[in-house]
Formats: structure tokens, C-alpha cells, sequence
């Protein structure tokens, strides 16, 4: 996965053009968020199953267990083992931006036009 916070975007809310945060996952730009007004668009229905694809294709060392469980009950990741991978700082923040575009999405009283 990898966040892009240098993208210049208009935003279809308030108009601006300026800085967005872009979030891509699997190579597939997932969402984005205006930095001037906090609208979040998100591309994806499945915004903790693509990250979990994203994931999974890293690496191998995690349980299908865990990889299971990651989809039915995707908010309880935090929860995770993280001594159990190898990268747990890491893979900690990725969580924490993933879920950060899909909180602030979820908040929007008007969710934007999804863009498919
Ligand atoms: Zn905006």
C-alpha cells in the first residue's frame, strides 16, 4: 500500500485545488481526502478487504487464520498479534492511515459520489 499526500486535485466539495491525500492499495488507488475540507472519497466498497488482499500479497508469513479473520471482522486488526509479523511499527501505521480514510469516510454526512 502506499499513501500519496503530494497530489494536486480539485475538490468536487469545496472547490479548491490543492493538496489531496491519495490512498492506494494493490497498485489501485482506494480513496482520497482533500486536505483543505476533509471530504473522502472511497473508490472501494471493500476498503479493509482490499487492504487485506494488499497485504496478503507481501507476505506469506501471515496465518490464513489471521487472514480469515481480518475479513469477517475487519475493525478488529488493531487487535492483532503484530509480534507475530515482521514489520509490526510498520504494518501498525498502515492500519491506522487505512483506517483513518475509511473513518473520515464514514463520518461524511453526504458521502460523495462514488467513482467506479
Ligand atoms: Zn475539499
Amino acid at each position: 500500500m502506499k499513501v500519496e499526500k503530494d497530489a494536486i486535485l480539485t475538490c468536487s466539495n469545496c472547490g479548491i485545488e490543492g493538496p489531496h491525500e491519495l490512498l492506494y492499495l494493490s497498485q489501485h488507488l482506494c480513496a482520497s481526502r482533500c486536505v483543505n475540507c476533509g471530504t473522502t472519497r472511497v473508490y472501494s466498497e471493500h476498503i479493509y478487504s482490499e487492504y487485506a488482499r494488499d497485504l496478503a500479497e507481501r507476505t506469506t508469513h501471515l496465518p490464513g487464520r489471521v487472514a480469515g479473520d481480518m475479513l469477517r471482522h475487519p475493525t478488529q486488526i488493531v487487535k492483532w498479534p503484530f509480534k507475530a509479523l515482521r514489520k509490526p511499527f510498520g504494518l501498525l501505521r498502515e492500519v491506522t492511515q487505512v483506517t483513518a480514510f475509511e473513518q473520515s469516510h464514514n463520518k461524511a454526512p453526504t458521502p460523495g459520489r462514488l467513482i467506479r
